[in-house]
């Protein structure tokens, strides 16, 4: 397996509609669409958030079963098969659907909870149903339409200008790239990629890897690293480096990722 890779692909016609759209829409921050006290007891997981305004956090949801993206909104995707995820000890990501799930949502909001420039809340499925989400994440069996070996891709935010992007996820890519990890593993790989569409969504650019400052040794593995390799994939991710969702290249075509061969020295493998 020589190539592939987690992109997110930058729309600028789509990006420019959302422009004229924003006038009359979203400033700064989200809007909560109903009662702050259900989202207060998820809010309090996190020290951080248990203080903060929750009319200014941007609200996520995950969806497992399937179902269409704005980024392709002529396809319709299958949901995530987690009986075809197997687990080096035997059995498979089905065994333990609800126990994975939970893990995804919970490290995820770890991720961003130790991130202070950005107030985000990943809610589950049924809580998503009580508000007006910003940012939906569709974690499909699918792979990109188009063929490419991408893991995951996302509408890139400079800015955070708009909150309601949309990331879809590629788990058939991922699976292809994977071997039977152990649950932590794959609760990793799954919770990191959609992390890190969801940087994108949120205005984080790629760090490049020659000038990467998690070491070797560091304890995170860099969320927003260009080209991560399944070995890092199956570690614990974090924004490592200082990063600004607002990059100070001009915002308009910072160049999108769309494309790249996945080579030597990062080959994807176990
Ligand atoms: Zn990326």
């Amino acid at each position: 397996m020589t190539h592939g890779g987690h992109h997110y692909i930058y729309q600028a016609i789509r990006f420019g509609l959302a422009m004229i759209g924003l006038v009359s829409t979203t400033g700064c921050g989200a809007v909560v669409s109903t009662d702050p006290a259900i989202l207060r007891p998820l809010a309090n997981k996190c020290s951080r958030l248990a203080t903060a305004d929750l009319a200014n956090t941007t609200l996520i949801s995950i969806a497992w079963g399937g179902g269409t993206t704005g980024i392709y909104p002529s396809e319709v995707f299958d949901g995530l098969d987690l009986s075809k995820f197997n687990l080096q000890d035997g059995g498979t990501l089905a065994d333990r659907r609800e126990e994975f799930e939970q893990r995804i949502t919970d490290q995820i909001n770890q991720i961003y909870c130790d991130w202070p420039q950005t107030n985000v809340l990943v809610l589950s499925s049924s809580d998503a149903d009580k508000f007006d989400v910003d940012t939906k994440v569709l974690i499909t069996q699918g792979v990109r339409p188009d063929g490419r070996m991408d893991i995951g891709e996302a509408e890139y935010d400079p800015c955070d200008i708009q909150h309601d992007n949309d990331a879809v996820i590629f788990g058939e890519r991922i699976r292809q790239l994977a071997g039977a990890y152990t649950f932590d593993e794959w609760v990793n790989v799954f919770a990191n990629v959609t992390a890190h569409e969801i940087g994108h969504t949120l205005g984080y650019a790629h760090i490049d890897r020659d000038h990467r400052t998690d070491g070797p040794d560091a304890p995170y593995i860099e969320l927003m690293l260009d080209r991560h390799t399944m070995k890092e994939m199956r570690r614990e991710h974090r924004f490592v480096a200082v990063q600004s969702s607002c990059p100070s290249q001009s915002s308009g075509f910072l160049s999108a990722d769309a494309t790249y061969d996945f080579d030597a020295p990062y080959s994807f493998g176990r």
